[in-house]
């Protein structure tokens, strides 16, 4: 088993101990987790660009992970294959010749 999965795995736990997989349908889900991405956000807010607190900066980040694994868990994807599934996509939105050291979307190059 992937490190990966053995987190989930316990994040899982978490949850069935506390009994909330009733909570955790896809939406809310998916609000938690932009939720817990706002928290992040809010770290900047106000402040210079790397004027942040590192250990809040960890917290909110597993937040923000722990909700994305609970999201693949709960629809059975694996988060290796949606990942180089997605990165395949984005290398050929991105190609290297067009995008390198070009901050510009995609659409745009
Ligand atoms: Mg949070």
């Amino acid at each position: 088993m992937s490190d990966i999965n053995k987190l989930i795995q316990e994040i899982v736990k978490f949850r069935d101990e506390r009994d909330w997989e009733q909570f955790h349908n896809s939406k809310d889900l998916a609000l938690a987790l932009s939720i817990e991405s706002s928290e992040l956000l809010e770290l900047f807010l106000w402040k210079d660009s790397e004027d942040f607190k590192i250990d809040k900066l960890k917290e909110e980040l597993a937040d923000v992970l722990m909700y994305a694994f609970l999201i693949a868990n709960k629809h059975d994807l694996s988060i290796a294959e949606i990942i180089q599934e997605k990165m395949r996509k984005n290398a050929e939105k991105y190609p290297v010749d067009k995008s390198k050291g070009n901050a510009t979307k995609y659409n745009e190059l």
